[in-house]
């Protein structure tokens, strides 16, 4: 039998992202042939977000964009897999609205999904239309990953669920609790990264700060940080998703002291007003992030903060959003991301009155946006005239730029890009340039 070709569609977030790459290796390893082409794929698996209605509707378009290739009957496709988040929180409900699926697998069933791929050629009355379980995958080191995102650059999955009760959040129902991985586990993945030619390892989970607070011995961030700048070949670790609350003087003090460790921060804080952070349940109030903030700039200059808010919760008065804008002038974060509130059913929040319509929520962001916008560009201007070690990560699509690439106050995808000239790089190569200009989001440099 000639190998089957499967085409991945992988949504949402980095943790998901590994998922994918973890069931692509297991089937590569299973003897499937991967293939970015929908239309010479047998089957088409869609890994798929459910956090917020968005995502939601996205997951749902894409699954019926592929079903296209499956009805047509003008491609080889013969079998829709759906797997990831909206499984996991629909369960089989799905399988009435979307009949086109073969079949529904819930985030246990990763590691399996060779199996399960298989199951579908067997004869329909072996076959389940959905296979979902408690959410307690936790992949370790021996889960090979075909790694998706360009050769110098990994996700590194630390953990997965998460214990916080954030009271607008689906994904402690989605995911489960929170569940660290052993440091030594993860260092054995780094190494095998980095052998495989990666250089930049981005620190992901739901909680990167966590981390180690649900193992024996409890074991920390700042552990498994120092851990991680021994491995050889890896120049940079970034970290994502730290919580406000969890965030300590050691974690600082070690992203100072190591210079592998780029002193970059992506902290959600949500929000800055005491009574909407009291009502999203979030543990600490606007003093306790102003002092984080401070305390982080303190220990690590020239330290870059990401961070995302959400506007239009309920309850979050006019007066409250004028904090929040006001907050966001006076911290001035390097990045900046606005989610508007979605009503998520099942969380506590979707039970709160509200009465701020889908375009007042939009204006609000807008706002926030707009004043981000100015602060980025000012912070930006800053930086020229100075050094700046850059990962070239392919050619500019800007004239009289050869390269762009990203420097470390730079995260793949969410933030701006470094545009290059005058001189030779290699993608993946690290350059050390002179930043001449910049505007809201890029940075425009020369290589020394
Ligand atoms: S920290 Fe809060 S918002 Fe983030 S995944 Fe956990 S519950 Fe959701």
């Amino acid at each position: 039998m000639p190998a089957k070709k499967v085409h991945i569609v992988s949504l949402g977030c980095p943790k998901n992202l590994v998922d994918s790459e973890v069931m692509a290796a297991a089937l590569a390893s299973g003897g499937y042939l991967l293939t970015d082409r929908p239309e010479e794929a047998a089957v088409i698996l869609i890994n798929t977000c459910a956090f917020i209605r968005p995502a939601k509707e996205e997951s749902i378009e894409e699954i019926l964009r592929m079903a296209a290739w499956k009805r047509g009957g003008n491609g080889p496709c013969t079998h829709l897999v759906v797997t990831g988040c909206l499984p996991q929180r629909y369960g089989s409900t799905l399988e009435e609205a979307l009949p086109e699926v073969d079949l529904f697998l819930g985030v246990a069933e990763i590691p399996h999904i060779g199996r399960h791929l298989d199951g579908l050629f067997q004869p329909a009355r072996h076959r389940h239309h959905s296979i979902i379980g408690k959410p307690t995958f936790l992949m370790n080191a021996g889960h090979r990953r075909l790694i998706s995102t360009p050769a110098h650059s990994a996700y590194l999955k630390i953990a997965d669920g998460c214990s916080n009760r954030c009271s607008y959040c689906a994904i402690p129902t989605i995911r489960g609790k929170a569940r660290s991985r052993t440091i030594d586990d993860i260092v054995g993945e780094a190494e095998l990264l980095a052998a495989q030619g990666v250089q930049e390892l981005i620190i992901t989970a739901q909680d990167t700060t966590a981390y180690g607070l649900d193992r024996k011995g409890r074991p920390t961030l700042s552990r498994l940080l120092r851990a991680l700048t021994q491995v050889g070949g890896i120049s940079w670790i970034r970290i994502l998703y730290t919580y406000p609350a969890h965030l300590t003087e050691e974690l600082l003090r070690t992203m100072a002291a190591e210079e592998k460790i780029c002193r970059y921060l992506d902290i959600p804080i949500q929000h800055s007003d005491d009574a909407i952070l009291r009502a999203m349940h979030r543990r600490g109030g606007g003093e306790l992030i102003r002092d984080i903030i401070k305390r982080a700039r303190e220990i690590v200059p020239d330290i870059a903060l990401r961070t995302s808010l959400i506007t239009g919760f309920p309850g979050e008065t006019p007066r409250r959003f004028e904090n929040l804008l006001s907050f966001v002038r006076e911290i001035r974060f390097d990045h900046l991301g606005v989610f508007t509130y979605s009503p998520e059913e099942g969380t506590e929040a979707a039970t709160l009155p509200s009465r701020i319509s889908e375009k007042e929520k939009q204006r609000r962001r807008d706002i926030l946006m707009e004043v981000q916008a100015g602060i980025s560009n000012d912070i930006n201007s800053t930086l020229i005239g100075t050094r700046q070690e850059v990962l070239v990560e392919g050619k500019s699509d800007l004239s009289g730029y050869t390269h762009m690439g990203r420097c470390r106050r730079q995260a793949p995808e969410i933030d701006g890009a470094t545009h290059i000239r005058g001189g030779a790089a290699e993608t993946g190569q690290l350059v050390t340039c002179r930043i001449t200009a910049a505007d809201d989001y890029d940075l425009f440099a020369e290589i020394i």
